[in-house]
């Protein structure tokens, strides 16, 4: 094939995609709607295109630009002298390694055995992953439930010696709750634990965000906060980078240097990392430092003050729609929705809504029902993230939201018992362990998720989700992903 042919299959694949700018997609993309800064990004991403961030020795351009954005983020985030920093390929692995750190510093005071992750449920799921690859006792404990937000008296009654690392939401990322992270941090302080806050999707917005607006932290959630530890922050969110860089900062040099991994004893070069990753692009990480010197921080509050408007009009609008409720006080450019149950007869099912919202051309995720260790669980909702961008589209986006609701009004949410009995029939109760990747395959099926035109209605599935059992639900999304490569 020719180049160009290459380049045009490749666009019409593309086109199989989600828009990725415009505003109609409310998860995922953050759409500056400044295609200068998407030029730039390209032109770094250009002229980083060969380079190995491996090593800095060698590419010393990637040290200077990984200096300059950390040394941007520590002004940010009020950090001090005693705080470093590093770049990541994304919030994940900001995360991981903030975790990592926490365990191996834990361990250096003389920690023995498995340490706890002490976290509130809502805590992001890498922290979950980073639980599992780190082989930490991951503790989740119970938030607010009609404001998803972490108690903080709750989580200060679970630190002990054990806890290797606790980290609160800045904010979260199911309900835009912000965590009390002052008090959460006095806790953890006078016990001798290490915090971290994950800011990776709320740092650059709430840092940004118009002083009083709607939206905006009532209290300090960074580095201004002492006992924090640790604060992840991604530049792919609202700092308008592409994929693939976020930042972690750590307080204290000697701590963290359990960040690093080096070896000098294998047959080949001496290896010294920071990350978790050997050969990187300088490319996204390029990008958002170009981003963030043609920003400056005016034009980061341009873009937030564009984004805090637009979320303000969001919830305003649905507090006007009969049926449906925002989930607590949103705190950052999210918004959370549910049902309002007052009049069973009036409820907007959030997951219904999204389903509407998604034929009237805007894309909302769904997040499903959760339980809890203890007390209320968490109600099924629909997640929007707002862009500077959004507010372009905001009069076709709050009156579609009122004309799905419409549509939908009434409905009870979709039972997924008895969808899984009409599939699984007496499988339901079947191990995730006894379920191989064929029956999983015949599974999917019969619920229509491997038509080859993609999925259709996504309130079955989520409904699916909060029936099953979690080990069977997890066992069958893998399946659904994989069967994805492999067909
Ligand atoms: C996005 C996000 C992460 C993980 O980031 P990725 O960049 O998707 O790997 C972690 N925490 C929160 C609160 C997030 O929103």
């Amino acid at each position: 094939m020719t180049p160009e042919d290459v380049l045009t299959r490749l666009e019409r694949l593309r086109a199989m995609d989600a828009p990725t700018h415009g505003g109609h997609l409310l998860s995922y993309v953050y759409d500056s709607g400044r295609p200068d800064l998407d030029e730039v990004a390209a032109g770094a991403i250009r002229a980083m295109q060969p380079v190995n961030g491996l090593d800095p020795t060698t590419f010393r351009s990637v040290a200077v630009i990984e200096r300059e954005v950390v040394d941007f983020a520590r002004g940010v985030f009020h950090a001090d002298a005693d705080v470093t920093g590093t770049a990541t390929s994304g919030g994940t692995e900001s995360c991981l390694l903030a975790v990592k750190t926490a365990r191996d510093a834990w361990r250096a005071r003389g920690g023995q055995g498995r340490p706890r992750l002490l976290a509130p449920i809502s805590v992001h799921a890498a922290f979950r992953k980073a639980a599992a690859l780190f082989d930490l006792d991951l503790d989740l404990v119970g938030v607010d439930p009609d404001g998803g937000r972490a108690d903080a008296a709750v989580l200060a009654a679970r630190l002990g010696a054990d806890v290797a690392l606790a980290v609160v939401s800045a904010p979260s990322y199911p309900h835009a709750a912000l965590d009390p992270v002052p008090d959460v941090a006095a806790a953890c302080r006078a016990a001798g634990v290490d915090l971290h806050v994950d800011a990776c999707i709320g740092g650059f917005a709430l840092a940004f965000w118009p002083d009083g607006a709607p939206g905006a932290a009532a209290t300090d959630w960074d580095f201004a906060v002492p006992g924090v530890t640790s604060l992840s922050a991604d530049l792919h969110k609202y700092g308008y980078a592409p994929k693939g860089v976020s930042v972690l900062l750590q307080r204290g040099r000697e701590r963290q240097r359990h960040q690093w991994f080096a070896t000098s004893s294998w047959p080949g070069y001496p290896v010294v990392n920071a990350t978790l990753l050997g050969s990187r692009s300088a490319g996204p990480l390029a990008a958002a430092w170009a981003i963030i010197q043609v920003l400056g921080v005016d034009g980061f509050r341009d873009l937030i003050g564009r984004t805090a408007r637009a979320a303000a009009a969001i919830v305003a609008a649905v507090g006007r729609i009969d049926g449906l409720r925002v989930v607590g006080v949103p705190t950052g450019p999210m918004v959370a929705v549910a049902a309002d149950e007052t009049d069973p007869a009036r409820r907007v099912d959030p997951h219904l809504w999204a389903d509407a919202m998604g034929a009237h051309g805007f894309a909302v995720q769904m997040q499903p029902a959760c339980a809890q260790p203890a007390g209320a669980g968490l109600p099924a909702t629909a997640h929007m993230t707002v862009t500077p961008v959004t507010e372009r589209v905001i009069d076709e986006l709050v009156a579609a939201a009122s004309a799905a609701a419409d549509e939908v009004r009434g409905r009870a949410h979709l039972d997924g018992a008895a969808l899984a009995a009409g599939l699984l029939g007496d499988q339901v109760g079947a191990s995730a362990g006894a379920i191989d990747p064929e029956a999983a395959v015949r599974i999917l099926e019969a619920a229509g998720l491997l038509r080859p035109e993609g999925l259709g209605a996504m309130a079955p599935v989520l409904a699916l989700v909060e029936a099953l059992p979690s080990p069977l639900v997890e066992r069958l999304l893998i399946e659904l992903l994989a069967a994805g490569l492999e067909r």
